[in-house]
């Protein structure tokens, strides 16, 4: 079988053997995979800084035709991520590195998706300044990710209904019912939050695709309701606690180096 070329990023890499890695890699033309990169920790091996975590670049493939991990045979880098000033930023590329790995079937190609994280991760590498948009940009990402995935919350009317949502102050959140909630369907539900006009406004422009995030900033206290309300939400899809929005949400925080 002929290998097949693809742009990917780099999600996951474990160590095979004494010099092989097994890798999770999230591919435009594929979708993710896991593949094994034969000799990928030999000093001077053809992989070289291609495989570090959230690299991206040109990868050639020998795809399995059933089970068994398909076998990455070159990868050339294109970007490497780089440590800016904002541990918020860092985080965030872990956390783009963790959606795509845990919400995302296997050999399900979905350019569009590739094409946004490819993006947002290009965006967060090298962070430097002001890591406020940081929140807003995460949120625009998940948002994608979970429409394109088809998980995609109601947020302009009632989730079960479909019937009208209160007009004014706090509005229910379902989060398993898929979205908001009017009066009428929020009692007596389980895992319903309550969600300030403020945030709910962010939430909408951040999940409407013609909207870019730089235009949606968040003041303090907008940007930790949207964070706790979007990590619960994606808590309850995964069925357990995600590894880095704890560490996210207390955010603000920066690097310093010596
Ligand atoms: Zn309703």
């Amino acid at each position: 079988m002929a290998a097949e070329k693809t742009t990917a990023i780099i999600l996951r890499t474990s160590a095979f053997g004494d010099t092989s890695s097994v890798v999770t890699i999230y591919c435009r033309d594929f979708g993710k995979l896991r593949a094994l990169a034969k000799g990928a920790w030999r000093p001077k091996s053809g992989f070289d800084g291609a495989l570090d975590l959230l690299s991206t670049g040109q990868v050639l493939v020998l795809r399995k035709s059933s089970g068994g991990l398909d076998l990455l045979t070159e990868a050339s880098l294109e970007s490497r991520f780089r440590v800016g000033t904002s541990l918020t930023a860092v985080l965030g590329g872990l956390h783009v590195a963790e959606l795509l790995d845990a919400l995302t079937a296997d050999a399900d190609p979905q350019p569009e998706l590739f094409d946004v994280a490819h993006a947002t991760v290009r965006r967060l590498s090298a962070w430097s300044g002001d890591d406020s948009p940081v929140t807003a940009l995460l949120v625009w990402f998940e948002f994608a990710l979970l429409r394109i995935t088809g998980h995609g919350p109601v947020l302009s009317r009632c989730a079960e209904c479909h019937g009208p949502l209160r007009a004014t102050g706090r509005t229910a959140f379902g989060m398993l019912d898929g979205g908001t909630l009017c009066d009428g369907c929020r009692g007596g539900r389980r895992g319903v939050v309550s969600v300030s006009a403020p945030a709910l406004a962010a939430l909408r422009l951040l999940a409407d695709r013609r909207v870019s995030p730089d235009d949606v900033p968040l003041p303090a206290a907008v940007a930790g309701e949207v964070r706790g309300i979007m990590t619960t939400l994606l808590s309850h899809l995964l069925g357990r606690p995600l590894r880095v929005p704890a560490a996210l949400s207390r955010g603000g925080r920066r690097l310093r180096h010596t």
